[in-house]
């Protein structure tokens, strides 16, 4: 008989636990990756998410194929497309790595169903969080609402598993089922191909994440701490979006970081923040489009400026610390996290254009947009989420330039001081404009 593994936001063989257990199983194993872009309520990519995914998926098809088995591609919702593939293959069981997000788990819940009637066994892993939402409660039972609380409570309990090691071989199915090309799938953008700046930041897939977390363990987690706020200075682990497409899993790197010693806290504190987003998408799976804070549902946006939207996005708002953010943003996919925040502090607060915009600019132009990471730390920066920022905390743009890149040594790289672009905002005006208008809530 046959096992059918669906790989999903899991795109790795090491510590990949349904593929572990498929193998353990020693029946031949079909590797599976649907493309859903029409199950109702799950998030369509955003472009430079696409770019990421064509890259890792050819990563993958090339780690299994050297195991020994294909990676079949299809395109489909999901329920449909999975149980296809099951019938086609004669398979008695199907196994997953868990998902976390509201429409995801429908998904999953309808085919565990499906499956439970059709006489084929499901079962489901704990892959791509450390902690299970679910098993997270206060002594009263009810969710957490503040980070520090939710941390405790999570690394008070048993430390997480030790990540499981990558099969030595796959046994194919034969014959293997049909596969649809990868490139049918038109995942990279081409009429403009804006992607030549990601092609050059990032090495995409396993391997690329295992060496990034090599190299930061050994050169710059000893000064993490101290530089982690400093966008100049290569002082992260460039891990995120390897951590959102799971090319590693958070149990590889909670553990390596930890055998290898040094003081891994504060970097493991960070990978507490992205537990308690996922904790939060959890709990309010439209975390995307409605704030966690109900009171914030009648914030008072004026009428959208269009105009001052797009100078955000281009960057051209005549604010050096933004404009470079953005311009790296749109260069590399990536942004640092301090910059985030200002950027994102400066449209929600400064401009009074809905966080919401912000949130979808970024989903579109990250390569690590994560469903929950995104929304949770725009909702944060605008106020409204758990534990947020208190509204009055607005990022003045230009004092946090002098602090964290006082020899505009950022700015500079990404071009932030650009000759004849005045500021779009006069940043004391609007923040008392803000502040105002929060205080009628
Ligand atoms: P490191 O400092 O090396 O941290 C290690 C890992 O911890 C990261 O890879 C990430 O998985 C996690 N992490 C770090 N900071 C945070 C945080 N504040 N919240 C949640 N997890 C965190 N992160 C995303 O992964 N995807 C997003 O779509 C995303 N959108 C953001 C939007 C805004 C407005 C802001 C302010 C932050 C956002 N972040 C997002 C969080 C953070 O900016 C990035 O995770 C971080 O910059 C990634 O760099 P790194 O991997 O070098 O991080």
């Amino acid at each position: 008989m046959t096992t059918v593994v669906w790989f999903r936001d899991d795109l790795r063989v090491t510590d990949h636990p349904a593929l572990h257990h498929a193998v353990e199983r020693g029946e031949p194993v079909v590797c599976l990756y649907v493309l859903d872009e029409e199950s109702e309520g799950i998030r369509p990519l955003g472009g430079a998410a696409k770019w990421w995914l064509h890259h890792s998926l050819t990563s993958l098809a090339a780690d299994l194929a050297d195991l020994g088995a294909p990676l079949t591609l299809r395109r489909g919702p999901a329920q449909e497309v999975v149980s296809d593939v099951v019938r086609e293959t004669g398979a008695d069981t199907l196994l997953w790595n868990r998902r976390y997000g509201g429409a995801e788990r429908a998904v999953d819940a309808a085919l565990k169903e499906w499956a439970g009637e059709n006489g084929v066994e499901a079962h489901s892993y704990a892959g791509s969080l450390l902690f299970e939402p679910w098993a997270i409660t206060n002594q009263s039972g009810n969710p957490f609402k503040v980070f520090t609380p939710f941390w405790r409570a999570c690394t008070s309990g048993p430390p997480p598993r030790a990540p499981y090691p990558a099969p030595s071989a796959l046994t194919p199915a034969q014959p293997a089922p049909d596969s649809e090309n990868l490139a049918d799938w038109h995942l990279l953008p081409t009429h403009p191909d804006w992607s030549g700046g990601l092609a050059q930041t990032w090495a995409v897939g396993e391997q690329a994440a295992h060496e990034r977390l090599d190299d930061f363990l050994e050169e710059r987690l000893p000064t993490y701490t101290k530089d982690r706020d400093y966008p100049a200075k290569p002082a992260t682990s460039g891990l995120s979006p390897h951590l959102r497409w799971g090319e590693i899993s958070p149990y590889t790197v909670w553990h390596t970081a930890l055998h290898r010693g040094g003081n891994p806290g504060t970097f493991l504190t960070e990978l507490g923040w992205r537990e308690f987003s996922w904790y939060n998408l959890y709990i309010h799976p439209d975390m995307a489009e409605r704030p966690i804070n109900p009171k914030y549902e009648h914030f008072p946006w004026p009428e959208l400026d269009e105009d001052a939207l797009a100078a955000w996005q281009r960057g051209r708002t005549g604010i050096p610390l933004v404009d470079a953010g953005m311009h790296e943003l749109w260069e590399t996919g990536i942004m640092q996290n301090r910059v985030r925040m200002v950027v994102a502090s400066l449209l929600a607060k400064n401009l009074l254009i809905d966080w919401r915009l912000g949130e979808q600019w970024f989903w579109d132009t990250l390569v690590d947009a994560d469903a929950a990471n995104n929304p949770h730390n725009w909702q944060w920066v605008a106020g409204c989420g758990t534990d947020a920022a208190p509204y009055f905390r607005i990022f003045n743009p230009e004092t946090q330039q002098k602090r964290f890149d006082p020899d505009f040594a950022y700015v500079d790289r990404w071009n932030g001081r650009q000759e004849g672009v005045e500021p779009i905002v006069d940043l004391k005006e609007s923040r008392a404009h803000a502040l105002d208008l929060n205080s009628q809530l």
